[in-house]
């Protein structure tokens, strides 16, 4: 872990790497939540100044593998946060913190077939105090992913000619829906599973549809029977819920921030675009719409336009939005 430290108001800092998952108690009888370890903790101390920045600074999980998203945690420690403006970057890219609780809380994605080593750049200042930069090297592990060769209805691996524009279509409004960065947090706590079922399929499978397409599985299936609830995996509003080509009846929800998950094949949508969903609340039915070989829930994720996979939300805490300091523990 390299870490580089400019500026010497800074009255004391505490830089811990938060690891492992933090599902909360979910809704409908899903499983309870695993206990968070901090893996490494690192204290600096320097000498007090009143104009100081302290700031607390997490991030986790600590061993993140490609196809992931980073979280990273905030809190103004001597001074408050009022007053604080805080930023960060990974590998070069705006990481966006948003204020949650008393501290800030960022995803950061971790693309795909991109393992390696990645820069966490945390920066602060108050007034005009000196500002406090800090950086750490975050090792991103790879992955392998899986091949698979699946048979669907010839419409889907070579779509006819009339329905591609409307393919088009359907493919800028999903892009553009994720651009679209609401300027506030709307999760209110850890994500949960939609569905307490077994994966069938997971994330970044290499596919072959009919011998012909080539593809990448960019979610992750869960078992479930036509007709079986499939619940929203964190507090968001709907964007898109509506019929489309591929995914079939799907939804779009986003949490705030550039974050949004993904449901598609539904048998039934539950919800309209625009409304506020909470956590857990049932939004769709299980069903075998678009392009699918069977009934299923296609789970989808995404960071700052990045598909990510998305059983990787439930492996980082989400701090509530009023119980900052309790969701991460001193050691
Ligand atoms: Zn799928």
């Amino acid at each position: 872990m390299r870490r580089t430290i400019r500026g010497t108001r800074v009255i004391g800092l505490l830089a811990a790497v938060l690891a492992g998952s933090g599902m909360a108690g979910a809704p409908g009888g899903m499983p309870p939540a695993a206990a968070s370890t901090l893996a490494q903790v690192d204290t600096l101390t320097t000498p007090p100044n009143t104009a100081d920045v302290g700031l607390d600074v997490r991030w986790g999980p600590s061993s993140p593998s490609d196809g992931t998203a980073l979280a990273v945690f905030v809190r103004a420690a001597a001074s408050g946060a009022d007053g604080v403006e805080v930023s960060a970057e990974l590998d070069g890219r705006p990481l966006r913190l948003g204020r949650l609780g008393d501290g800030w809380f960022g995803l950061a994605p971790l693309p795909a077939d991109r393992p390696g080593d990645v820069e966490l750049v945390v920066s602060a200042h108050a007034g005009g105090a000196e500002p406090f930069v800090q950086s750490w090297t975050v090792p991103v592990r790879p992955r392998t992913y899986s091949t698979t060769e699946l048979s669907v209805a010839p419409r889907f691996s070579n779509p006819p000619p009339e329905v591609l524009r409307r393919i088009e279509r359907e493919r800028d409004l999903v892009r553009s829906t994720l651009r679209q960065v609401t300027p506030e947090w709307l999760i209110d706590g850890n994500f949960v599973r939609p569905r307490n079922t077994r994966i069938t399929s997971p994330f970044g499978q290499k596919r072959l549809f009919n011998e012909d397409l080539q593809s990448r599985h960019w979610g992750v299936d869960l078992a479930g029977d036509v007709g079986t609830p499939v619940r929203v995996a964190g507090r968001g509003r709907v964007m898109i819920a509506r019929e489309l080509y591929y995914a079939g009846n799907a939804i779009y929800v986003s949490h705030g921030f550039g974050v949004f998950t993904g449901y598609y094949h539904l048998s039934e949508i539950d919800v309209t675009e625009g409304q506020i969903v909470e956590r857990g609340q049932v939004i769709g039915k299980v069903g075998a719409t678009g392009r699918v070989t069977g009934p299923h829930l296609h789970w989808s994720f995404f960071v700052d336009g990045e598909r990510l996979d998305a059983g990787s939300a439930l492996d980082f805490r989400v701090p509530e939005a009023d119980a900052f300091l309790d969701s991460n523990p001193t050691p």
